[in-house]
């Protein structure tokens, strides 16, 4: 069993050690995962750690696979961008989503927002904007209750693209973030492109606060950052408390990591928002 760094593990047999094998193996089983509901939505809050509000979830896919058991989205994403089956991945994370908050919200007060990842590589592939504004027609929900965390895992150009989808969205009432800031492709040039409402600041900074300087020298340039253009952030992967307390400490108030809350199964999130407000 190999960890894969959240709570999903991916389970390894020993004819699955080739990787090609492996590859096109899953490649051939996204469809039918689709159809036999193998993948499900787990929800990680997001805390104000001023207030001890619980600002909103992130949703995050995992595919229940029958015999391989929990296989993370860092695994099968890129395959499924590669594929082009990123678009009914996508699709169901989308609609999957807003059933969930129409449940919510008929099970009781709901008012948190909920935040789906979504691909450069999707907003190029689909029109993600139609996507998006029909679903929430079609549940009954209003634009606030979603919220669109772009990712990027691999270089694509049609920035222009991307810049007309993020001022559609935000037109309709959707917020958008940049996720893993400071990474790969997430970075200045982005901020100036896509006009966001939220910089999500990646884990691999905060891991290793408070004790290692640099990052906490880039973390605090990147909340000044933040503060400077009006865009909210939020740090990511906090896990201890002594890294919540260098971040409040610098004014970041929102986080999200395992200190706070693992990804949780949609049933517990009620739960969780209860014990959370009183
Ligand atoms: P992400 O969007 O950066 O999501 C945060 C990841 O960090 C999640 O991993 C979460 O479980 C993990 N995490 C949160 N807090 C902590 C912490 O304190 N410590 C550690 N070690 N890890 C923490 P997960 O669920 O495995 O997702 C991996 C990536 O897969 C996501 O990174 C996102 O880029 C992608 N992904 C997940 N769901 C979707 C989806 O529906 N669509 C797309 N396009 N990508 C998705
Ligand atoms: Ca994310
Ligand atoms: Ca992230
Ligand atoms: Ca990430």
């Amino acid at each position: 069993v190999k960890s894969t760094g959240g709570n999903a593990s991916l389970i390894y047999d020993e004819k699955m050690a080739d990787p090609a094998f492996e590859y096109f193996a899953l490649q051939g089983e996204f469809r039918k995962a689709l159809i036999q509901n193998q993948f499900i939505l787990h929800y990680q809050p997001k805390v104000n750690i001023e207030t001890g509000e619980v600002i909103g979830v992130e949703a995050l896919v995992r595919w229940n696979h029958p015999t391989k058991g929990l296989i993370s989205p860092a695994i099968f994403i890129p395959l499924a961008e590669e594929s082009g089956f990123i678009m009914e991945l996508g699709a169901w994370v989308i609609e999957e989503t807003c059933r969930q908050i129409r449940a919510w919200k008929e099970a009781g007060p709901f008012n948190i927002r909920v935040a789906v990842n979504v691909s450069v590589r999707q907003f190029i592939q689909q029109d993600v904007v139609i996507l998006v504004k029909e679903t929430l027609k079609k549940e009954g929900l209003p634009p606030n209750c979603l919220e669109i965390e772009i990712t990027e895992s691999v270089f694509v150009k049609h920035e222009n693209i991307i810049q007309d989808a993020i001022a559609n969205l935000q037109d309709i009432g959707i917020r958008v973030s940049i996720d893993d800031f400071g990474t790969g492709y997430a970075s200045l040039s982005y901020l100036k492109q896509f006009r966001a409402n939220t910089i999500k600041i990646d884990r691999s900074f905060i891991r290793s606060l408070p004790e290692m300087k640099d990052d906490a020298a880039i973390v605090s340039a990147v909340i000044t950052l933040a503060r400077k253009l009006n865009m909210d952030v939020v740090a990511e992967g906090v896990e201890t408390k002594e890294q919540a307390e260098f971040l409040l400490g610098k004014g970041c108030s929102d986080v999200q990591g395992f200190y706070y809350s693992k990804p949780l199964p949609a049933e517990e999130v009620p739960k969780f928002l209860e014990k959370k407000s009183g």
